[in-house]
């Protein structure tokens, strides 16, 4: 390889995506006190992962995701074509986007540490237009 490709300083981030169809409500959402109807939304989940030491092995890849993009599937299978305000994990949480981001990173996190990477952003879409993005502070 061009030994000037290690030299270009910067960091690498991988993204990895999946979607989900699930209902949910928000709870005392109106003026009133009143919970949100139920509805539907077709989810989008987006990843943003960095390697812990930012950098580039020799081999090109700076993270390799496959064991995260398992974790994550296996996440959206749980949450998948269900109302998620009835599922255990929600039990007392309000299902908004902001809400299912944490949990996304709750349930990710030990695997991107394992694999020495950083999870740096988590956005979860309630559709084309809108998303709610989670950004970890680093500890
Ligand atoms: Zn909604």
């Amino acid at each position: 390889m061009n030994p000037t490709f290690h030299k270009i300083p910067g960091e690498f981030f991988i993204r990895i995506e999946g979607s989900f169809e699930s209902a949910h409500y928000l709870y005392s959402y109106f003026p009133d006190g009143s919970d949100e109807p139920i509805h539907g939304h077709s989810w989008q989940v987006e990843l943003f992962i960095a390697a812990k030491n930012a950098g580039c092995s020799d081999n090109g890849i700076s993270f390799d995701f496959l064991d995260l993009k398992i974790e994550l599937y296996q996440c959206l299978e749980k949450i998948d074509h269900c109302l998620i305000n009835q599922l255990e994990d929600f039990k007392n949480v309000n299902p908004t986007a902001e809400n299912i981001a944490r949990w996304f990173y709750n349930k990710l996190l030990s695997v991107a540490d394992k694999k020495k990477g950083v999870i740096k952003e988590i956005r979860v879409h309630e559709g084309p237009h809108a998303y709610a993005s989670f950004i970890p502070f680093s500890s």
